[in-house]
């Protein structure tokens, strides 16, 4: 099927400006000419579905870094992770992956999910049995013994045992390795504020990952554990919350290792939205959770660490309590709002940069001839008005048509 999406503008990803009059050309699943409207010939038009949003925006489909498919996000997610069987995680999966589709996400990456459930799901999604997007998934997270999302499957202590925990996932058919380098809130009784890990087996987990062309995303809410997995040149860094080891002190930042993050060019992905989806839903910060106390000093250090040159990634950790999987505009509004960066450059975070930490800038993550035909529009001017992204007017994922005139074609 061919495409011919025009709109009032189209932001390309890349963090220029925008072009007036955007337009962009799709065939069998690519983009095949971006241009403005007045630049398309007879042979783009020619067989062409024409969808045209007055007032709108193009944008190159949006990328979620971070969900549990298969947990509730409701109130009782933690119970319901524990009790339930495979069959409705598959259910609750399947219900995810077409909420975030209709909401503009086209590439999706899941951090660690209990059992094996997310491997069927993405070969359902690929195989075209559920809508979704494109599906990257990282198994089980590998964990200590007892610690930090113990209960998804996967527990690994020595080096060795965490390499072989490694290679389990990769055969499997794992796209990416997650890793718990600290305790978490969801996790009753593991430690936020203490690594679960020494930089030495993080280290050999990198070594070993890299080896397999895998990713290491890791978990880390304590400073001590950011070290850590600093010092192991972990690939992405979840959370980064500097959480002190002191708990009469909240935070414990270091600008020293926030460069070298950036020099390291180790991605970061802060999570930024969960609190302000906590807020907005209502429901107490606990005081282990590891999550912000102090919300104006936390946005402080993030804005410390991106002004250091620190490149940022949009994970929602959907599924988590309050944290929904159509949710995903909170994520870039939040950056704008709270860390007081431009729209443009939240954007860039959201599309682009999120598909160079994965790895796939050659084919997603911005509007370009040749990749992938990923795009949405939106009703109104994100680039003015961050709140736009949540008003999504249409959906193309991989070629393919799921949302037209703010209507839901799947
Ligand atoms: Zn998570």
């Amino acid at each position: 099927m061919k495409y011919i999406i025009q709109a009032d503008r189209l932001i390309d990803g890349s963090g220029s400006e925008p072009l007036k009059n955007g337009a962009v050309v799709t065939e069998e699943g690519k983009i095949i000419k971006v241009c403005t409207s007045d630049q398309l010939t007879q042979s783009d038009k020619s067989n062409a579905e024409i969808l045209t949003v007055p007032g709108g925006s193009i944008l190159p489909g949006f990328i979620e870094m971070h969900s549990h498919i298969h947990c509730s996000s409701e109130a009782d997610a933690y119970e319901h992770i524990t009790t339930e069987s495979n069959e409705t995680f598959l259910l609750r999966g399947t219900q995810a992956v077409r909420a975030a589709l209709s909401s503009g996400v086209t590439t999706m990456r899941d951090l660690g999910s209990r059992n094996e459930v997310v491997f069927p799901l993405r070969q359902g999604i690929s195989d075209g049995i559920i809508p979704g997007p494109r599906l990257l998934v990282a198994g089980t997270p590998i964990t200590t013994t007892g610690g930090h999302c113990n209960m998804f499957g996967t527990e690994a202590n020595t080096s060795a045992e965490v390499v072989k925990a490694i290679r389990q996932q990769f055969k499997l058919g794992a796209d990416c390795i997650k890793i718990m380098s600290t305790g978490g809130g969801f996790t009753p009784g593991t430690n936020v504020r203490a690594p679960q890990y020494t930089a030495d087996v993080l280290k050999n987990a990198v070594h070993d990952a890299d080896r397999l062309g895998l990713k290491v995303a890791a978990h880390c809410h304590a400073t001590e554990g950011v070290k850590n997995c600093v010092e192991a040149g972990i690939h992405n860094l979840i959370h980064c919350s500097w959480l002190s080891s002191d708990p009469s002190e909240q935070y414990d930042y270091d600008p020293d290792v926030a460069d070298q993050i950036a020099e390291k060019g180790i991605y970061v992905d802060p999570t930024l939205a969960l609190s302000h989806l906590n807020s907005l839903r209502g429901r107490p910060i606990k005081p282990d959770s590891g999550a912000m106390r102090d919300p104006e000093k936390r946005f402080e250090i993030l804005r410390d660490m991106w002004d250091r040159g620190v490149r940022f990634v949009t994970g929602m950790d959907s599924g988590m309590t309050n944290a929904h999987f159509d949710d995903f505009a909170y994520i870039p509004e939040v950056m704008v709002n709270d860390m007081n960066i431009s729209p443009l450059e939240a954007i860039t975070c959201s599309t682009k940069t999120s598909a160079e930490c994965l790895g796939m800038e050659d084919q997603i993550g911005t509007i370009e001839k040749e990749k992938s035909a990923d795009i949405v529009v939106v009703n109104g001017d994100p680039s003015t008005d961050i709140s736009t992204l949540h008003d999504v007017n249409t959906i193309l994922s991989q070629g393919n048509l799921v949302k037209s005139e703010n209507n839901l074609l799947i």
